[in-house]
């Protein structure tokens, strides 16, 4: 179903959303015992942002100075995550990740971690960090049964760090890869956010880090979804103007094919076999149409897109009593609702909101 651009063929999707509608009942995709949206699309992973506080302030995320974080009370407990979670998982869902904010920073994620490896039907548990806090979490996240890692990693260079994030310290993110590489994870990506007139001089190198420690890096155009609204479709740095700079010193890259449809990075190989590069396009090749995702705010919020302002309250109906029932409803109308595809760069596109430490990336 993808457009002459690569994105979502509206057209496709009218067509798929007809057939769904013949075949509507009260509840059909709780009742089919999984997820479908209008467009066809099986709903298999949750993303649950556990906090919205962050170590550093990355421009592309936060602002500089936040006026405030949620309250300790705002957030969901980890009753009501796994009560969420296990709805989830009756329902299709197999695959988690935790995010934030910075999901290192929110106590006793480990407990929460084990929580969510015990309920049946989850099969994979990840978690997206800057990394800073891995030596001290990283060995009981893995204990508590945590397999798979990003670890953002935008730069090597001090000074442009500091630029990115307002904040020092990129010694103590390579220190936090290093250290998670020794704990043996099941498996370690790196993503690096690519901004055009920024991180040019640093897609050379991070290629180089990774490849010597065989990681897959994977760099993610810059998403409207700043705090400061600063975005602009010319910072947007495309996978293909990287891959070209990559083949101009690698050689020709060679695509590795999907293990699964669902995700949103296209992975490559060097010719000389050492190491991946993969590429994620959301801005120049989106991929909605074969999303998965639906994602947990770290306030209960269940929103079926980052670039959604709609957000289905299930905390409220978590603190009042509801009965899965009430909740299943709930799940299946923000499924229900979901749209074809983003509109970025396209006329009447509306940044959302909420910032992507509010949502969680
Ligand atoms: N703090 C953790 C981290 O940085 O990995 C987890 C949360 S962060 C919001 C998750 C991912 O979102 C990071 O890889 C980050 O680079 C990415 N991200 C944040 N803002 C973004 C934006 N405006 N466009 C694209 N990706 C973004
Ligand atoms: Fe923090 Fe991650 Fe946002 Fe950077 S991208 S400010 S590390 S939440």
């Amino acid at each position: 179903m993808l457009g002459p651009d690569g994105g979502v063929s509206y057209l496709d999707c009218q067509h798929v959303l007809t057939a769904f509608d013949e075949t509507h009942t009260a509840e059909p995709r709780q009742a089919a015992g999984r997820l479908i949206d209008r467009f066809g699309r099986v709903h298999r992973s949750l993303r649950i942002s556990v906090i919205d506080r962050c170590n550093i302030r990355c421009f592309y995320c936060m602002p500089e100075h936040v006026d405030s974080f949620l309250p300790q009370t705002d957030l969901l407990s980890f009753d009501e995550i796994v009560r969420v979670v296990r709805l989830l998982a009756s329902a299709g869902v197999s695959k988690i990740r935790l995010t934030g904010g910075e999901p290192l920073l929110r106590p006793n994620l480990d407990a929460l971690i084990a929580r969510i490896a015990a309920v049946p039907g989850v099969d994979e548990i990840a978690l997206t960090t800057n990394g800073i806090l891995l030596p001290r979490f990283a060995e009981s996240l893995k204990a508590a049964g945590l397999q798979r890692l990003n670890i953002s990693l935008d730069t090597l260079d001090e000074a442009t760090f500091q630029r990115i994030s307002r904040r020092s310290g990129v010694d103590r993110v390579i220190a936090g890869i290093d250290h998670a590489i020794d704990l043996g994870f099941e498996q370690i990506r790196l993503n690096a956010l690519a901004i055009r007139g920024l991180t040019e001089t640093e897609i050379v190198p991070l290629v180089d880090f990774a490849r010597r420690r065989n990681l897959t890096l994977r760099f993610i155009e810059y998403m409207p979804l700043d705090a400061d609204r600063a975005w602009r479709d010319d910072n947007v740095l495309t996978g293909d103007a990287i891959r070209q700079r990559l083949e101009t010193q690698y050689g020709p890259l060679q695509e590795t094919g999907r293990d699964d449809p669902a995700q949103p990075a296209i992975d490559y190989r060097f010719a000389d076999g050492s190491g991946r590069v993969g590429f994620i396009n959301p801005v120049s090749k989106p991929f909605c149409n074969a999303c998965d995702r639906l994602r947990l705010t770290a306030d209960g919020g269940l929103r079926n897109c980052l670039f959604s302002d709609r957000n289905w309250d299930l905390r409220s109906l978590l603190r009042s009593g509801a009965s899965d029932a009430d909740l299943r409803n709930l799940i299946s109308e923000s499924v229900a609702a979901k749209e074809p595809g983003h509109l970025i760069s396209r006329p009447g596109f509306q940044q959302p909101q909420r910032a992507m430490y509010q949502i969680g990336g």
